[in-house]
């Protein structure tokens, strides 16, 4: 059997949303699946799209997520070179080759008249297909066009008559009728090669085995079959996956949040997690578990499962993904992912490092990603607390002001400022205000953090200092 080979193709644009990224990792897993090479090739024929330093944004975003490149524009391998503005002459060999073989052919005609004939169809309602005006061109009549400069693209012959159909791993069999395929440009007049073909060009050099792609290529694959047989090549298998959209149902886009993958990573979220969510949408393995590492998934990821139904990008649900997942961390990996955010949105200045550690640990089980770490510890920053409405109400209850003032002087006579001792005032205070449970808990928490709900309370009131304490409860 063929060795597995896949290949991750973007245009370098400096930015990956996470449907992108989904794209790589089913590629990915494709080819680590079966020991197989996954490949990076840069489709940057569109040079308008292009951005400085975008190729390294996509080695440093794989690189994050724990995928690695056999093959690419910073890898050894020998079926470069992998950015496709450098296989130009490529390109042009094979668009040359397949006119030599009758399968492509010149086409002189101007853009007025295309534009004309675009034009009529718009008027007639009918889709426009180039007319194949120049298909039957005389070598004689070429030559003199080429003499004169006139400039040419280079067309793809198509037949006119029958059906042309293949077979998609997730999507089924995919039929059309060949009268509506165009003589595609394989060439443009100034050299460069169309996606439509250089796609394949690359696919075959590269001895890629499986095309994964976003399903608004899943028309277009019969006319890239129709060159793989003009070419007399094997054909790879395909499978096309379905969109991801944003919470709004649309296409992601910079109104629904884009979701890039990097804006993620900077808020907090952790690419292991990032990973196993989106593996999980749009795929799905044969049992209910719902949490995989990347070699769990290279073992049972099986394309078949991948769903033709668009999938949802849906922040609660990666937010539980990754809130389980930083349960698991190491403190300093903790501190790595919330202290930069802690930093930009407080003086930290007064604090010890010993103080930032315990404060991030205690809240460890409480936030799905680094930075929400700023919005849940901002009673510890602020000098007066607020009480919601909520709040006011379960003080206004009877007995809770004596429940306060009883703890407030066994705060008072507190020495050693530990959590143990915060502990046993918490107790003596239930012993001689005769409160207990909600009772005695909820006043204490509510008039020191405005909460009603938080992590453990005696850490809290520690972290939170004497001075602070004493100055909330009076
Ligand atoms: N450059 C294409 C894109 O970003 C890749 C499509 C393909 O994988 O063939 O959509």
């Amino acid at each position: 059997m063929k060795k597995v080979r896949t290949r991750f193709a973007p245009s370098p644009t400096g930015f990956m949303h996470v449907g992108n990224l989904r794209t790589a990792i089913f590629e990915y897993l494709i080819a680590k699946h079966d020991s197989g090479d996954f490949i990076l090739r840069i489709e940057d024929t569109d040079q308008t799209r292009k951005v400085d330093g975008a190729i390294d944004f996509i080695y440093n975003t794989l690189n994050l997520c724990n995928i690695h490149i056999d093959e690419g524009p910073n890898n050894k391998g020998e079926f470069g070179p992998y950015i496709q503005s450098e296989r130009v002459h490529l390109y042009k060999e094979y668009a040359h080759k397949l006119v030599e073989m009758g399968k492509a052919y010149y086409c002189f005609c101007t853009e007025e008249r295309l534009e004309k004939l675009r034009k009529e169809a718009d008027e007639n309602n009918v889709a426009f297909l180039y007319d194949g005006h120049c298909k039957n061109l005389t070598k004689e009549e070429i030559e003199e066009k080429i003499k004169n400069g006139e400039k040419y693209v280079i067309r793809q012959k198509m037949p006119k008559e029958g059906i042309s159909s293949y077979e998609d791993l997730v999507y089924g069999e995919i039929k059309v009728e060949n009268k509506l395929l165009e003589d595609q440009i394989l060439l443009k007049s100034d050299g460069y090669p169309t996606y439509n073909f250089a796609n394949v060009i690359d696919d075959h050099l590269m001895n890629i085995t499986h095309v994964i792609r976003g399903n608004e290529y899943v028309m277009s694959t019969p006319k890239y079959n129709l060159l793989y047989d003009a070419f007399g090549w094997e054909k790879p298998t395909y499978i096309h996956v379905s969109m991801v959209l944003g919470s709004d149902g649309q296409k992601l886009s910079k109104r629904n949040g884009d979701a890039s993958f990097m804006d993620l990573y900077n808020d907090g979220y952790l690419p292991e997690a990032v990973i196993n969510y989106l593996v999980m949408l749009g795929w799905s393995p044969e049992t209910n578990d719902e949490i995989f590492t990347m070699n769990e998934l290279i073992k049972i990821f099986d394309p078949k499962r991948i769903s033709k139904s668009p999938s949802v990008f849906d922040i609660k649900k990666l937010n539980w993904v990754n809130a389980h997942y930083i349960k698991k961390l190491e403190s300093d990996k903790l501190l790595e992912i919330t202290l930069p955010h802690l930093k930009e949105a407080y003086d930290l200045s007064n604090k010890t490092d010993e103080w930032i550690s315990e404060l991030v640990n205690l809240y460890k089980d409480h936030i799905s990603y680094g930075k929400e770490i700023v919005e849940v510890t901002d009673l510890f920053f602020k000098e007066n607390i607020e009480l919601d409405s909520e709040c006011t109400e379960f003080m206004s209850a009877e007995g809770i002001d004596n429940t306060i003032s009883v703890f407030a002087s066994e705060i008072e006579n507190i020495t050693d400022w530990t959590v143990e001792n915060i502990n046993t005032a918490i107790m003596n205070t239930k012993e001689k205000a005769g409160v207990k449970g909600k009772m005695l808990f909820m006043p204490i928490r509510i008039k020191v953090s405005g909460q009603m709900h938080g992590p453990e309370l005696p850490n809290t009131i520690h972290l939170l200092g004497k001075e602070t304490v004493l100055n909330r409860l009076k």
